[in-house]
């Protein structure tokens, strides 16, 4: 294609609201025949909401509640906004942190009140030699077989309740994974999320191949992957736990709506953070550049 008629290509972007870091851009997004989709804030609109807290025996649930907001709001991660928004709405305010620490993909720590406190997977406490009590596990696995997401909750050394969030798909997620199957690309859903919550997502918006319980460093593994297995990437994703796999990916597509760590290391950024923004996107590169390579 000749520079013209790559200029008018990302201008008629713009116009769809997408926003091409560079001409050079539409070559990759022509080419791509693989999309790795985030799920959390990608697929989903990663506005979760509250759904559930529940105590060990002998402890208190606003108190779990109350501890995690805490940490949690000093985190960007959409299961800390829902969390702040549930204890801002209970106790009217969110008590201070001091030595916060993001975990990237697993949680959050901080001092409260004079407590230390841990928000995450269970597999980070368990870093910290803290495990789940058969009660506090048997309602962390309903809420996962519920296809929430649940965090742990623990402070001074034991692990004091769990706190479920929930999420809601985007309303053209669906149909976008279809045009973009129809434009014959392979869809993946990609995320850190328990399976069983990426499970059901993946069936309601028709992905057969799924990756659950993948790190931040695991998803540039897998990008790398499948570069290696000749497959030409594109990687959507809103967090800043998808930067690196944004960077790596053959095309790196970031959602306007999420952080700038992702926009900075995306290639394409949707101004919506539809979805469908990922089929205008590549119908428009095949029609600037032509189908025939
Ligand atoms: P996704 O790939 O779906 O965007 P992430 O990689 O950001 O998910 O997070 C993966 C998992 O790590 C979450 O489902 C949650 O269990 C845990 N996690 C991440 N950040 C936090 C946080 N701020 N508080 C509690 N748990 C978290
Ligand atoms: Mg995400």
């Amino acid at each position: 294609a000749t520079p013209m008629a790559l200029l008018v290509g990302t201008g008629r972007g713009a116009q769809l609201g997408i926003l091409i870091k560079g001409p050079e851009v539409l070559e990759s997004t022509r080419r791509v025949d693989t999309i790795l989709l985030d799920k959390t804030g990608t697929v989903t609109t990663g506005r979760m909401t509250l759904a559930d807290v529940i105590a060990a025996e002998g402890e208190d649930a606003d108190e779990v509640l109350r501890l995690a907001a805490a940490v949690e709001d000093a985190s960007e991660h959409p299961i800390a906004q829902a969390i702040v928004r549930a204890a801002v709405e209970r106790f009217g305010d969110v008590a201070d942190v001091a030595d916060f620490q993001n975990i990237q993909g697993r949680g959050v720590t901080g001092v409260v009140d004079s407590h230390a406190v841990v928000a995450g997977r269970p597999a980070l406490l368990a870093e910290w030699g803290l495990h789940l009590p058969a009660d506090l596990l048997a309602a962390f696995d309903r809420a996962e077989d519920a296809a929430r997401t649940a965090v742990a909750v623990a402070w001074d050394g034991k692990v004091r309740g769990v706190v479920v969030v929930a999420d809601q798909i985007k309303p053209r997620s669906a149909a976008a994974i279809a045009a973009l199957r129809g434009l014959g690309l392979t869809p993946i859903l990609l995320t850190g999320d328990n399976a069983k919550a990426a499970a059901q997502v993946a069936a309601e918006v028709g992905i057969t191949e799924v990756r659950a319980g993948v790190l931040p460093e695991g998803k540039v593994a897998e990008v790398l992957a499948l570069q290696g297995a000749a497959r030409s990437v594109a990687m959507v994703g809103d967090g800043v736990n998808d930067a690196a796999a944004l960077a790596q990916s053959d095309l790196g597509i970031a959602m306007g709506t999420g952080t700038d760590a992702a926009i900075e290391a995306s290639d394409l950024t949707l101004v919506r953070g539809d979805l469908w923004g990922t089929v205008d996107a590549i119908r428009l590169a095949r029609r600037t550049l032509g189908t025939i390579r």
